[in-house]
């Protein structure tokens, strides 16, 4: 076998080599085959990268060597020489990894310069200004970068410098003070490095890649990751590339373009530039750049060359570009280009353009949009001027995205009554229950202290596509003095707070909020998504409301209604307090009476929002005492309600205590003990689909669903009260309705007995929230609380209740689908659990060949545009 290349020129790669390259190296290469005019350089692999860590963070010396030998390449590329003292070559370092990570990793400008280069760079460019100032940008970028020496201390340096100088901004100064501040800045690295600063550019060239690679592994690179399922393991390249100057005088410049509008997606390049800078210059935001228009009258043969290239980056590309371009001394040079981050909007309006212009076929365009993206059109979100002027106090979980500004109100009763009065409430508690319904129904958003992603507030909040931040563990709040506190100031119920659930931000004022436009070009395309996909997508709904508005984001059918939402509304907690304190059969079924006909009715409404489309329903699922008061107010006033004393009451509640709730008397395993309740419920779906199917002639197929199972056993004996309930109304309506009988699979035995549990089961719901936490073994709703030790020591990249834990809850899952389909061939698959809205997720059950994927309805066009998506890259 061949030596492995680790490094490789720009005109030995070509934009196929991502993975290896990296996304600059990439596109760099296959504009130098372009002929694009692109400062030369080489770039070191993503696998040399990988290979310094696997060789425990040291640069071998065969990759060391290959460096050397592509930069003797360079040199004879440019006609310079690297630590020349006749023409010195001078070079970038930039990370670039296989996905774009805009700002998450380091940058090195001006490498190659020392006390003898800098002055051959005065001499040759006769300007002793310009070589000075490269040189101190040079020397705080690698001290910061590379030797972890904070910035701010040049800054000052620089700053006291100024103002010693009588200057106002840098450019202000001259020669001999920059030539001065240089001295400061290397006797200031050896104050706080106990050495010289290296001289010797090849030392300063692998440090500076030590230090690129270091910075895939930095807290920020990490996050990002994990927000964009970028896995730890691709690694980044890093490009080393001929330095040109922006900042040689008046002739020179550098810029940023984009080939199309990145936030509105219209048809026009939108670019900016600033003369005699360098890049950074126009990042920092220092001084105000020119519009691109201005170029065509200052230098309007470059601005003629510029048009020329910026087109063809675009049809070569086939996608809107972000470039990065540098006039040195009147030529032009283009440093880097990509496929452009654009606002949701303009992701729509730029893939529907450009296969309507003929660039891209419908599939290639589904491609276009990330699916995550099209949350942002579906939520109110704040107005970006107003977000601008106010910093965050805190930050949460991003749990349901959406903006919402409002008063804080510290208990759900208050949150209700203050919005019924017209108020604009922001629900803080910490922790919510499922009896803080009604006041998260009511509150513009949604605030906790404790619990993750998949915390009640989060899944009950996404339900509703109301925003909401979870688990800020930063904020001190008291319920009872109704006071939270943070960052030592104290806010009260008479206090605004605003709260974005798409980044997690808190803010301690008022904030607008602006309602989202959803343009024409979202509904085409959609539609063509719709026409791609082989899977369906459902939604998960527990009324009818929920049910109408997933319709319109486009939800074929019910994955999953959780019947036990229901049971909290005021007018039916207490007959099902009743029930559940009922001291005998007889009692229950009294209260089982009383909830009878507002079941029906609960699910007569959910049909008729459903129309023809199928309906799973799932039997009660949660532990009893969920439903019970806790405080001591409430209990008084149970007891008094239901007619027992209170040491009845409270001997009640102590009985139904369980110390693991959620492995408890929960599930199927409350039908084992009280059939009379899967009894209720299954009168109450099937009486309803028989109206329903009488007064609109809907085609209704109910789909039962029995929750938690683990053991064929109890599925049959569940199974067999619904069955013996179902038929005897059908038969008594003597309407000819069929319907289904299936179990949700959530716990791993179930998956591991699936072949046989589809003896009984007509179809299977993966459950892949309780799978994922009796796989794990940790609580779903506790989780959140440590899994960030997890993120920072390496061990998970991602939360395994939002992103499907593919390598061990998948495979039961895919057991479990293999085997219920050896059993019965037309078992129909679903999939309920959070994750039917996750992208990843949702091209892993498209893999399976599942029926369908079922998410909350603000999640249901993310699902169709990931199945579509799923199907381009997998074809099934
Ligand atoms: C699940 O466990 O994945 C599920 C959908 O049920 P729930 O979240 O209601 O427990
Ligand atoms: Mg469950």
């Amino acid at each position: 076998m061949g030596k492995k290349k680790y490094v490789y020129l720009f005109s030995e790669g070509d934009a196929s080599m991502k993975n290896l390259l990296g996304g600059k190296g990439a596109n760099l290469a296959e504009m130098t085959n372009l002929n694009i005019p692109v400062p030369q350089g080489f770039t070191v692999t993503t696998e040399a990268c990988n290979k310094y860590y696997d060789d425990g963070e040291v640069v071998e010396s065969e990759v060391i060597e290959e460096i050397y030998e592509r930069m003797t390449e360079l040199e004879k590329i440019t006609g310079k020489g690297f630590g020349s003292l006749d023409n010195p070559l001078l070079v970038s370092v930039r990370s670039g990894a296989r996905a774009s990570m805009p700002g998450m990793m380091d940058t090195i400008l001006n490498l190659g310069l020392n006390d003898d280069t800098v002055e051959v760079m005065a001499k040759i460019t006769e300007n002793p200004r310009f070589a000075y100032d490269s040189y101190r940008r040079f020397i705080q970028m690698f001290s910061d970068v590379v030797m972890d020496i904070e910035k701010r201390m040049f800054e000052d340096i620089l700053d006291e410098m100024k103002k010693e100088k009588g200057a106002n901004l840098d450019t202000d100064l001259n020669a001999d003070d920059l030539k001065e501040l240089v001295k400061k800045y290397k006797a200031l690295y050896k104050k706080e490095k106990g050495e010289e600063f290296p001289r010797d550019p090849k030392v300063q060239l692998i440090e500076s890649i030590k230090a690129v690679f270091r910075s895939w592994n930095n807290p920020r690179a990490i996050v990002y990751r994990r927000l964009n399922d970028i896995p730890a393991k691709w690694g980044t390249a890093v490009n080393v590339q001929e330095m040109v100057f922006g900042n040689k005088g008046n002739t020179s410049g550098t810029g940023v373009a984009f080939s199309r509008n990145p936030s509105t997606g219209e048809k026009h390049i939108f670019a900016e530039y600033l003369m005699n800078a360098q890049g950074e210059d126009v990042v920092a935001g220092i001084r105000t750049p020119h519009p691109i228009s201005k170029l065509k009258e200052d230098m309007p043969n470059i601005y003629e060359e510029f048009l020329k290239i910026v087109n063809i980056l675009e049809n070569h590309y086939r996608d809107m570009q972000d470039m990065e371009f540098t006039i040195e001394e009147g030529k032009l040079y283009f440093l880097q280009t990509r496929n452009g981050k654009r606002t949701a909007q303009a992701a729509l309006k730029i893939a529907v353009d450009l296969v309507e212009e003929g660039m891209l076929t419908k599939e290639e365009a589904i491609l276009k949009v990330e699916p995550k993206q099209l949350d942002s059109l579906l939520h109110p979100a704040f107005d970006s001027n107003a977000l601008k002027e106010n910093s965050p106090i805190a930050k949460g979980l991003p749990a349901s995205p959406g903006a919402a500004c409002g008063k804080i109100s510290f208990t759900a009763n208050e949150a209700k009554e203050r919005a019924e009065a017209g108020e604009r409430v922001v629900l803080v508690r910490l922790e919510t229950s499922p009896e803080d319904i009604e006041g998260m129904i009511a509150a513009e958003g949604i605030l906790t202290v404790r619990g993750g992603m998949t915390s009640h507030a989060a899944v009950v909040a996404r339900g509703m596509g109301t925003c909401c931040v979870a688990g800020c563990g930063d904020l001190k709040v008291n319920e009872i003095s109704k006071t939270l506190e943070v960052q030592g100031k104290v806010y009260t119920d008479k206090d605004y707070i605003s709260i974005d659930g798409s980044t997690g931000n808190i803010y301690g004022c008022e904030i607008n909020t602006v309602e989202p436009e959803i343009s024409g070009y979202f509904e085409i395309f959609m539609k063509w998504a719709d026409e791609i996909r082989t899977m369906k997508v459902r939604t998960n709904a527990d009324t009818p409301r929920d049910a109408s508005q997933a319709v319109k984001f486009g939800a074929e059918g019910i994955g999953l209604c959780r019947t036990e939402h229901m049971f909290f509304a005021e007018d039916r907690i207490l007959a099902v307090r009743e029930m559940i304190v009922a001291k005998n059969e007889e009692q229950r079924r009294k209260a089982l009476e009383k909830l009878l006909p507002m079941q029906r009715e609960d699910f007569v409404g959910i049909y008729e929002a459903m129309e023809h489309r199928p309906c799973t329903i799932r039997l009660l699922d949660p532990p009893l005492h969920e439903f019970l008061p806790h405080n001591e107010e409430d209990v008084l006033g149970l007891a008094k309600e239901l007619g027992i004393t209170v040491e009845e009451l409270k001997a009640t509640i102590d009985s139904l205590h369980e110390f693991n709730p959620m492995m408890g008397h929960r599930g199927c395993r409350l039908a084992v003990s009280y059939p009379e309740i899967a009894e209720m419920q299954t009168r109450a779906i099937i009486e309803a689909a028989v109206e329903v199917k009488k007064n609109h002639g809907y085609d209704i197929v109910p789909e039962i669903m029995i929750p938690l199972v683990g053991e064929i056993k109890e599925l049959k004996f569940v199974k067999d009260i619904v069955v013996t309930t179902a038929e005897s109304i059908l038969k008594e309506s003597s309407i000819d309705m069929k319907y289904l009988v299936g179990t949700m699979i959530e716990v791993p035995r179930a998956a591991l007995t699936a072949d046989e549990i589809a003896k009984e089961a007509e179809f299977f719901s993966f459950g892949t929230n309780d799978l994922t936490q009796m796989t794990f073994g940790f609580s779903r709703d506790d989780a959140g609380k440590f899994l960030k030790d997890y993120y920072d020591r390496k061990i998970y990249e991602s939360d395994p209740f939002a992103k499907l834990d593919q390598d061990g809850v998948g495979i039961l899952v895919r057991m479990a689908a293999e085997k219920g389909r050896q059993t019965r061939s037309d078992i129909k698959l679903g999939i309920c659990g959070e994750h039917g809205g996750d992208p990843s997720s949702v091209e892993f059950c498209h893999n399976l060949g599942l029926n369908y994927v079922s998410c909350s309805p603000f999640r249901v066009p993310l699902a169709r545009l990931a199945a579509a998506q799923a199907q381009v890259k997998n074809k099934r």
